[in-house]
């Protein structure tokens, strides 16, 4: 069997189960906190969220004050499709949230700080706004949860090797 490629929906359903499944979302959904707002989260990617909401505070700060501080525009998870198509989104899954939707509407440029999107990419990270349609508030996991227990420890910062790994480049 080909391995299924990171993001797609064959792949969500191997790595972090069937969202239509009964009991999925009590068994399967977690609250973090995430730059002052709930988001809900698979288990199994909420380190690597927690690790997106750090690259935003250190990377950005000003960035992440203002998210926190401003209109409740913010998303996670829902048991949706993607818009405008019959496909399960991973939103479904809870491995997708949506940050500062308001400056960041679909279709256009938006205004992320560079610097959080690269790292981001760098480690795993799936980011909207390089999509044919441009989703900019839009932040996905392509790790796999076994891979997120690897790299990070259970409050999102890199274990020592992975630190090591990211410094050296
Ligand atoms: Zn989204």
């Amino acid at each position: 069997m080909p391995e299924s490629v990171p993001g797609t929906p064959d792949w969500a359903l191997e790595h972090y189960g069937n969202a239509h499944k009964q009991g999925f979302l009590r068994r399967k959904i977690v609250e973090i906190e995430f730059l002052g707002r709930s988001m809900f989260v698979h288990r199994g990617a909420r380190r690597h969220f927690l690790r997106l909401e750090r690259l935003f505070e250190a990377r950005a700060p000003d960035y992440a004050a203002a998210v926190a501080a401003g209109e409740l525009d913010d998303w996670s998870y829902e048991n949706r499709n993607v818009r405008g198509s019959g496909r399960k989104s991973n939103h479904a899954f809870g491995i997708a949230i949506d940050i500062n939707a308001l400056a960041n509407p679909l279709g256009t440029a938006g205004d992320m700080p560079e610097e959080v999107v690269r790292q981001w990419e760098a480690e795993g990270g799936e980011w909207g706004g390089d999509w044919d349609r441009p989703d900019p508030m839009h932040f996905e996991t392509h790790l796999t949860p076994a891979q997120i227990r690897h790299r990070y420890r259970t409050d999102g910062t890199p274990r020592d090797w992975y630190l090591d790994q990211l410094i050296g480049g």
